[in-house]
């Protein structure tokens, strides 16, 4: 590696580190390894925007670099017999901070026997569908909102929806939602692989994930899994 990139290196590491973008935390860190910035004349203020941008690219980056993680941890973990309720209040525990502020959330839980899969892969499962849910209702949304989630048993599979009354979701989308980086979220905010993991790992175990949604009214997301034969 040349000079200029083994001093770069410390520098995305720096910047990779980061939990959010901060270009003033990276123009004092720049300025304590005493790399000059020409002061005034707003060449400062492009510098700032500048290092704001990559710090939001760096975000951007991590958040991908997470989903993509999914997707490998998918493989490692051994199928088991698993009680869906227990994964799905896993992901309700983790989600909850996204959830209290914009909705009530209602369970609706059914008698249904374990399904085959893995607890990891499932809560990831659930946890997208959940945030998701969380972020189609704003949240200084007016009136009675609510995410439920519900579980039956039918002809060994075992059904779960789960339904928001956020934006819904418009027919001119609604067959490409899960296309992987297929996402109508603000740049750095959405990776769109959510429901492309969720579609993966369901297929993954013979399961089935479907979407209905009105504009306006809210959307469900079903998801169908094979009882376990253990
Ligand atoms: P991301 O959340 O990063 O955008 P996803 O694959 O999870 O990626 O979702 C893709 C898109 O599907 C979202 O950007 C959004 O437009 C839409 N979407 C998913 N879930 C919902 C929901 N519950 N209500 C409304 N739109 C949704």
């Amino acid at each position: 590696a040349d000079q200029s990139s083994e001093e770069a290196l410390p520098l995305l590491d720096q910047l990779r580190s980061r939990h959010s973008a901060d270009a003033d935390g990276i123009l004092a860190w720049l300025r304590y390894r005493q790399l000059k910035l020409p002061e005034g004349s707003g060449f400062d203020q492009t510098i700032q925007r500048t290092l704001q941008e990559a710090a939001e690219g760096a975000n951007r980056v991590r958040r991908i670099v997470r989903d993509l993680r999914s997707f490998a941890r998918a493989d490692d973990e051994a199928l088991q017999a698993v009680d869906i309720h227990e994964v799905i209040d896993a992901a309700i525990d983790i989600a909850d901070n996204e959830i209290r502020h914009r909705a009530r959330l209602e369970k609706d839980y059914g008698e249904v026997p374990a399904v085959r899969g893995a607890p990891g892969r499932l809560t990831q499962v659930f946890l997208n569908l959940l945030v998701n849910a969380a972020h189609a209702i704003p949240e200084e949304a007016y009136g009675d909102q609510f995410i439920k989630v519900a579980t039956r048993a039918e002809r060994g599979n075992v059904y779960i929806d789960i339904s928001d009354t956020g934006t819904g979701i418009s027919d001119e989308i609604i067959d490409r939602i899960f296309d992987p980086f297929f996402t109508t979220k603000a740049q750095g905010m959405g990776t769109g692989l959510g429901l492309s993991i969720c579609h993966g790992i369901v297929t993954g175990l013979g399961g089935e994930i479907k979407v209905q949604s009105r504009i306006g009214e809210g959307s469900t997301f079903s998801v169908m899994l094979p009882a376990s034969d253990v």
